[in-house]
């Protein structure tokens, strides 16, 4: 089928699955660092934003040795790219799950269900977005019994991650610092059609907010997680700067944990089976002498802790798995309400169908300055905060995002 875009453009996208697409040799070759038997003090399973930062941490301590273990592969060049953003759903930076159909959803087709997958987990292909959550929830979290989950105690956390770039917003020093190993920002470029949207928003009575700080009410053009106009995954944070100069972390990519070794007794976590993803006939155990952590997403969490005999009985037993201990693990998966949008059309659309002499000039801007539109998600750098009738103005439960819908006309 002939390529709707500009030639240029077309012969840029023709390129993305050499890096989208394959594991590098790299990658092929990393689980043969693992061999059967070994015993570590810590056995993460996740290289996602958790487990980055939890390797991060626990590897700190020289005496104890860490392994972490990812099915996924390394980040790509490409996959920085913030405007590429939505070319990666569909790549081997996500599992390409989708739902059971439904009527009542993606009109009665399967949804396409995204979750990350590579050193960095989601954060290889989601949009970066640096938003703390609300106070309230977290003191809610606390109040509910999980002491520790208060937004005073997280609040210690966040700002020991942040290295917060933006000048106007780090003055805050109650709710920011500069000293972190995950950088924030603004993107560089901000499309002119956002700052109309901006400017529409505080017509209308919006003050500028930093979603991070004391109220989210507000508008603002958000900050994420990028560096000089490229993706900082959670990798490049928490796991780059130390593998090679920490000996006690080992970081073995392309495997994939079938089971967490539970001993039935004590019910206690021993280690993991494992098998290599490229060829599932090599598996191997590992055990661990202090713990086992499961950092696998929302998703493959609950699937490994069922996989191992953690789950309800009505699921387990007919799958032939012995049940170490009846929960109900996987019954609480909640996510994003997005309701239906409101579509305007704009005259100006430079960041929407460019030419070939514009595609050209922003992929030469990026390459050699880190500017110009590839160096931004465009409309979805903008977004809104606000409080319905059913809340008052420190809890907003409204958020406003705005995306394009590009026409090929
Ligand atoms: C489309 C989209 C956009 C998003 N945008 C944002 C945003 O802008 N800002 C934001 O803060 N959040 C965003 N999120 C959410 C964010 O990406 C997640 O909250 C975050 O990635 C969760 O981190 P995690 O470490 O818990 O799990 P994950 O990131 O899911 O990482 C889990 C890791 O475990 C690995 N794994 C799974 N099973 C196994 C196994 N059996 N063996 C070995 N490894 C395994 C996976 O490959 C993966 O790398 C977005 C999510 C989506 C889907």
């Amino acid at each position: 089928m002939a390529c709707p875009m500009s030639a240029a453009l077309c012969t840029i996208l023709s390129l993305l699955p050499y890096n989208f697409e394959y594991q590098t040799p790299a990658d092929l070759a990393s689980p043969k660092q693992l061999h059967d038997g070994d015993v570590y003090d810590f056995i993460i399973v996740g290289a996602g934003p958790a487990g980055s930062v939890l390797a991060n941490r626990l590897s700190e301590i020289p005496s104890w040795k860490v392994l972490l273990l990812e099915s996924g592969g390394e980040e790509s060049k490409l996959g920085e790219i913030p405007a590429f953003q939505p070319f990666l759903s569909q790549t081997r930076f996500t599992w390409n799950y989708t739902t059971v159909p439904d009527d009542r959803i993606c009109a009665g087709a399967p949804c396409l269900w995204v979750t990350g997958r590579g050193l960095g987990g989601g954060s290889l292909h989601n949009n970066m977005i640096y938003n703390r959550g609300n106070s309230h929830t977290f003191d809610e979290w606390e109040q509910m019994g999980n002491a520790g989950w208060g937004y005073e105690e997280m609040l210690y956390y966040f700002k020991k991650s942040e290295n917060n770039q933006d000048p106007l917003i780090a003055r805050n020093k109650i709710y920011h610092s500069t000293k972190g190993p995950q950088t924030v920002s603004q993107f560089p470029y901000v499309d002119k059609n956002v700052k109309k949207i901006i400017e529409t928003f505080h017509q209308l009575g919006y003050p500028d907010a930093d979603i991070n700080g004391v109220n989210q009410t507000g508008v603002c053009l958000m900050q994420h997680l990028q560096k000089d106009g490229g993706r900082q995954s959670s990798a490049k944070s928490f796991l780059y700067p130390i593998r090679e100069k920490r000996n006690n972390l080992k970081i073995v990519t392309n495997v994939r944990v079938t089971k967490v070794i539970i001993n039935p007794q004590t019910k206690e976590a021993e280690g993991v089976e494992y098998t290599w993803e490229n060829k599932r006939h090599v598996k191997g155990k590992v055990y661990a002498r202090k713990e086992v952590i499961i950092s696998t997403g929302p998703m493959a969490t609950p699937q490994l802790l069922m996989l191992s005999g953690v789950g309800p009985n009505k699921t387990l037993v007919p799958l032939g798995i012995d049940v170490i201990q009846n929960l109900p693990v996987g019954q609480n998966y909640q996510n994003h309400i997005q309701s239906g949008s409101l579509n305007f059309t704009l005259n100006d659309t430079n960041i929407m169908m460019p030419n070939d002499e514009e595609t050209l000039r922003d992929f030469l801007d990026y390459f050699t300055k880190r500017r110009g539109p590839l160096a931004s998600e465009g409309f979805f750098d903008v977004s809104a905060f606000i409080s319905s009738r059913y809340t008052d103005s420190s809890y907003p439960d409204v958020q406003i995002i705005c995306s394009k819908i590009s026409t090929l006309e």
